[in-house]
């Protein structure tokens, strides 16, 4: 294993180093493959080097640094992202945030919190508990996702339904720009003129800058939580159950569907109480005052009895509850037990078509010889389709690919769109010519350009960019050679 730095980074690292501190430049291959990959499993690449900076000025000065020797730079939080984002495809620096974990303040009369960007989501919740105050949104990897990766991707998560994703929570932003200077961007008093700019920035996938510090609006905690677990035969009944639910009025605080296999799976893992011969479960959750909760409980006896639900239970204590959102929670990693590699899809659909295209899935499973689970944020229409393989068989990411853009093509065919809340990335990058025009691109390369002239951060993501970025299956081949026992 060469465990020389390359004479062509030497200087380079020796600057990043003088910037920050040596132990935090990372260049030794061993430290350096940590850094591959993200939750997305299939797209792997190497960065050149590693940053661990734990300052706006830090991060300003290895951007400059780093642009200064023409590399790109590319922001990771967690690394928890399932689209491919923050896996440097073109190589070059990687700014890890795991050192900027700091809330900052807290103030409780204008209800907003001032973090830095690698502060885990879950982190921020327990932090403000002690004035009843929470962060809304909530992605299933909020044990181990950052705020700014949050902001990143615009995340959503099950109680982003009633209270709005992640962009409906972020009030201001610190930025570095590609150059290394420092801005702020800051809509804290409410309907700041001229162009939402902090609007473009939330959901940007890192492509326009490095967040470094963000002001988000906190929730007070509800007055009361109700949670049900509805239990149906059939697959059509549980997605019309959810239709209804939004049609009359109710906007519950969450509505998490699992259907088929996936019920089981989740169940011998987590023992969250699923039925395991069950064709669908919905998970239902209400807040609010509890006047409302009583009105909303008899809405949802009513709808759920109507299409015939098998069963409707009631966490009677906040351990029943924690235990039913337990098996939602885990579930992608108790899907392992069917397989040990997955690739999951984030399509969106009108309610109106969930039916449709939860068939089609199972149909598409057939075919291509795969197993797919659905997971999802029923809701929002926000479909997960989870495809469960072994990377070692031959043809098989061929054949999950093909998969999954059969059942994203669908989304798009049936009115909705290829992500709901996991981003483009380097993933479905390619995709987005089916849902814009080449000249809907072109501005977007051209708003991109206006943050970042030279491309430098996180090149080749988000937006189909041509020749220079490759090809994605180079990114994919990394994924291959691992399950053919390639080392570093
Ligand atoms: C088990 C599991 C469940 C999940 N459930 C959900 C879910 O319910 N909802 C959902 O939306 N997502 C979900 N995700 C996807 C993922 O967790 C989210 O996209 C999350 O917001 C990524 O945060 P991260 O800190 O891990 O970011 P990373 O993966 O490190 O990065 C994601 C993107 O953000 C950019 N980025 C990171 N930090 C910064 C920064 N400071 N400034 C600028 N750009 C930055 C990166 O360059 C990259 O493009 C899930 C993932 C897993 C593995």
């Amino acid at each position: 294993m060469p465990n020389q730095l390359a004479p062509e980074y030497a200087q380079l690292v020796h600057d990043l180093a003088a910037a920050i501190g040596t132990r935090y430049v990372l260049w030794r291959p061993e430290e350096l493959m940590m850094y591959e990959y993200d939750g997305s499993a299939l797209d792997m690449a190497r960065p050149d080097i590693v940053v661990v900076p734990a300052t706006t000025a830090e991060v300003a000065a290895c951007v400059r640094i780093a642009a200064t020797a023409g590399m790109p730079i590319v922001a990771r939080g967690g690394g928890t992202g399932l689209s491919g984002g923050s896996v440097p495809a073109a190589g070059g620096v990687v700014i890890s945030t795991g050192r900027m974990s700091k809330v900052l303040h807290v103030d409780e009369v204008s209800r907003t919190a001032r973090v830095q960007p690698g502060l885990i989501n879950t982190d921020l919740s327990e932090f403000t508990a002690p004035w009843n105050l929470h962060f809304a949104p909530d992605p299933s990897s909020q044990k181990a996702s950052t705020i700014g990766g949050n902001a990143a991707e615009n995340s959503g998560g099950p109680h982003c339904l009633k209270y709005g994703i992640t962009t409906s929570h972020v009030l201001a932003v610190t930025l570095v720009l590609a150059d290394g200077s420092i801005t702020t961007i800051d809509n804290t008093a409410p309907d700041a003129p001229g162009y939402d700019l902090l609007g473009v920035i939330v959901g940007s996938e890192g492509t326009l800058g490095i967040v470094t510090e963000l002001t988000v609006r906190l929730m007070p905690n509800p007055e009361g939580v109700k949670t049900f677990l509805a239990i149906f035969d059939d697959l059509d009944s549980a997605s019309d159950t959810v239709s209804a639910i939004i049609a009359q009025g109710v906007i519950p605080a969450a509505l998490e569907m699992l259907e088929g296999q996936g019920i089981a799976l989740v169940e011998q893992s987590v023992h969250a109480g699923y039925p395991l011969d069950a064709q669908a479960v919905l998970l239902i959750e209400i807040d609010g005052m509890h006047e409302e909760i009583a009105a909303q409980t008899a809405q949802i006896e009513h709808i759920c009895a109507h299409f015939e639900a098998r069963e409707l239970r009631v966490a009677q204590d906040e351990e029943q509850r924690k235990k039913l959102w337990s098996g939602r929670k885990g579930a992608l990693a108790a899907c392992a037990r069917l397989a040990p590699h997955y690739h999951i899809q984030d399509g969106v659909v009108p309610r109106s078509k969930l039916t449709e295209i939860l068939r089609l899935t199972r149909e598409v499973a057939k075919r291509q010889r795969v197993h797919i689970v659905n997971i999802f944020h029923a809701g929002d229409g926000n479909l997960h389709p989870l495809l469960l393989f072994d990377i070692r068989e031959e043809g098989i990411i061929e054949r999950a690919v093909a998969a999954s853009e059969e059942i994203l093509m669908a989304c798009v065919k049936a009115g909705g769109t290829i992500s709901g809340e996991h981003g483009i990335g380097i993933e479905k990058r390619d995709y987005m010519k089916w849902l814009f025009s080449e000249d809907d691109l072109w501005a977007m390369r051209q708003m991109r350009a206006c943050f970042d002239s030279r491309g430098v951060m996180n090149p080749c993501k988000l937006i189909p960019t041509g020749a220079s970025c490759g090809d994605i299956k180079s990114a994919r081949a990394g994924a291959k050679a691992l399950a053919a026992g390639a080392w570093i």
